[in-house]
């Protein structure tokens, strides 16, 4: 492999320009017709780049004396350019012949020439490329630049090919926009490289993401999805780990493997397997010989992860079936591809300076994003950071606007938040603010019953007689929808029904009891309302109870001796409420 900086003699480049090495693998990107079918044909690619204006301004090139193999975009409307070296290797490879050594060859290159290039592309064959991904993201620790694998379906030579949209997005994208991650760029859309899967040979829109949203997208401009991208870690200097574990596997399950299968898959010097189960993790649990098996194995030091053989989803031990092989001493792996499971082992395993027990607890965590966090982390509305990956997709960039944002958004989602009593999201917000209708979290949590979320709002200072837009109380709303510990907890922190509310409880009374509704009248009596209230047509429950023959609300009504609220006491509401 050759050093590109030996060969490329680049001027020093003004700030508008940015710096990408392109490592050329092989692949059918720049793969030509040959006696045995398609193969990557040497020195072919950057010949052919030269040629093609989308990808190369030689204009510009000979004016600033690029040389060799260093090609530069046209200038992108923001008058940026993208200077790309493109260091080949020999021999190039069809990704199927890519070993864990080659892993170890980029990983090498890249480290080489990191400070020197402001990000990477790495062009690759398809067939292997989630593969490689995963393991380059597992080896580039404290990474803080792009590096963004592509390739194509169809070779770039040829008329109607991927290949250029392919390279041309991967370049902008890896001289543009600072995304510290190991990424794979596809058909348009930018992945987390060890979150995704070949998934169609013929197609164009040959990668899945199952699990996790792309990073961005390339529409009419790029579309980051800043909340995804992982923050750089500058926590220490960036090293590529190219110590690889080879004695590691994965062994697919099927209805019918043989116990002796397993046994000889799982033989030394085998370290690390990745065991491809069924839907959320399951394998046969009338199996005692299979499990067994499988127990020895990890008895013995080898470390056996649990992905499933579904495309999405997660590995949880609801099923007894999932349960068993928890038992037998496997790890799970959540949502983890098999391919990012398998060389994470590889990466993990080969870590000579930390004991097996350590090894085993890293193989359960999330180290590059391969895996989504169960639980998920909880989103709290106090966090900054929240209200400002909103603002950066607004283009807001000012503390002014950041703020206008803030309060614009605050009152909707912490009703949201306690539409779904989620305490832990609401934490630090101001809990009064009220939305557009007036209506407070306190009116939410009380309509949907979420008593924990109304004791933890009232404990912190929020006002229990919040009128909304149509002068309704949380306590009105609590019995409305018949929570009637609500109605007790409320009413315990002094809550009132207003005169708004009173108005219409006579008539509301007489129509529960026409209807024999107990439980309705037991809400309001609860609530504080004066149940001998007239209705509109001047009757009170009881005697509207008596004239319909209604026995059990005429026993209830009279049953209620207490004393009759004085009007005057109604509290009103408050100006500053
Ligand atoms: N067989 C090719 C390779 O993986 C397929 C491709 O590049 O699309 O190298």
């Amino acid at each position: 492999m050759s050093d590109p900086n030996a060969q490329r003699q680049i001027p020093q480049p003004p700030p508008t320009e940015a710096r990408v090495l392109v490592i050329y693998t092989g692949g059918t990107i720049g793969m030509t017709p040959q006696d045995g079918g398609l193969a990557p044909e040497a020195n072919a690619l950057v010949k052919g780049l030269r040629k093609m204006p989308m990808l190369h301004d030689e204009e510009y090139a000979k004016e600033i004396g690029l040389k060799d193999n260093t090609l530069v975009l046209p200038p992108t409307e923001h008058n940026k350019r993208v200077v790309y070296t493109v260091l080949e290797y020999s021999p190039l490879l069809d990704s199927s012949n890519i070993s864990i050594e080659d892993w170890g060859t980029i990983g090498k290159d890249i480290e080489k020439n990191y400070d020197d290039f402001d990000g990477f592309v790495i062009l690759h064959g398809t067939d292997t490329m989630a593969y490689t991904a995963s393991a380059l993201s597992f080896m580039c620790e404290h990474l803080c630049k792009p590096i963004i694998l592509t390739g194509s379906q169809v070779p770039i030579f040829r008329m109607r090919n991927d290949g250029r949209d392919n390279l041309l997005g991967a370049l902008l994208i890896a001289g543009q926009f600072d995304i510290p991650e190991v990424c794979l760029y596809f058909y348009n859309k930018l992945f987390r490289g060890n979150r995704v899967t070949k998934v169609n040979a013929e197609s164009f829109d040959a990668f899945s993401s199952p699990n996790l949203d792309p990073l961005a997208i390339a529409e009419v401009d790029f579309l980051i999805n800043w909340d995804t991208v992982r923050r750089a870690d500058h926590t220490a200097q960036f090293h590529v780990s190219t110590e690889l574990n080879c004695n590691v596997g994965l062994l697919r399950l099927f209805p019918g493997i043989t116990t002796a299968t397993v046994t000889a898959f799982l033989q030394p010097p085998m370290e690390g397997v990745v065991l491809e189960t069924y839907g959320s993790g399951n394998a046969p649990d009338n199996r005692p010989d299979l499990l067994a098996a499988l127990k020895e194995a990890t008895d013995s030091g080898v470390i056996i992860m649990n992905c499933t053989q579904c495309l999405k989803g997660t590995v949880s031990a609801s099923y007894a079936t999932g349960q068993v092989l928890k038992d037998a001493g496997l790890i799970a792996g959540g949502d983890m591809t098999p391919e990012a499971a398998l060389s994470k082992l590889s990466y993990v395993l080969a870590k000579k300076e930390i004991d097996f027990d350590v090894k085993k607890k890293m193989m359960g965590k999330n180290l590059r994003g391969e895996v989504s966090d169960f639980p998920e982390t909880k989103l709290s509305l106090s966090d900054g950071r929240f209200i400002q990956v909103i603002a950066r997709s607004l283009n807001a960039n000012y503390k002014e606007k950041l703020e206008a944002i803030r309060e614009a958004l605050t009152p909707p989602l912490a009703c949201a938040a306690a539409r779904i009593g989620d305490i832990d999201a609401l934490k630090g917000t101001n809990f009064s603010l009220s939305d557009y209708d007036g209506r407070t979290p306190l009116h939410i949590a009380a309509c949907e019953g979420h008593l924990k979320l109304v004791e933890y709002l009232l404990s912190h200072g929020v006002k229990v007689h919040a009128k909304d837009r149509y002068g309704d109380t949380p306590l009105g709303n609590a019995v409305r929808f018949r929570h009637k510990e609500m109605v007790k907890l409320l009413r315990k922190a002094g809550a009132q029904l207003f005169r708004d509310e009173l108005d219409k409880a006579g008539t509301e009374l007489c129509s529960l009891t026409a209807s024999g509704d107990l439980e309705g009248l037991e809400m309001w009596e609860l609530a504080g309302a004066d149940l001998n209230q007239r209705g509109y047509n001047g009757q009170t429950s009881l005697e509207l109870a008596g004239a319909l023959g209604k026995k059990e609300v005429v026993a209830f009504l009279e049953q209620l001796k207490k004393p009759k609220p004085v009007f005057g006491e109604i509290r009103e509401q408050r100006d500053d409420e």
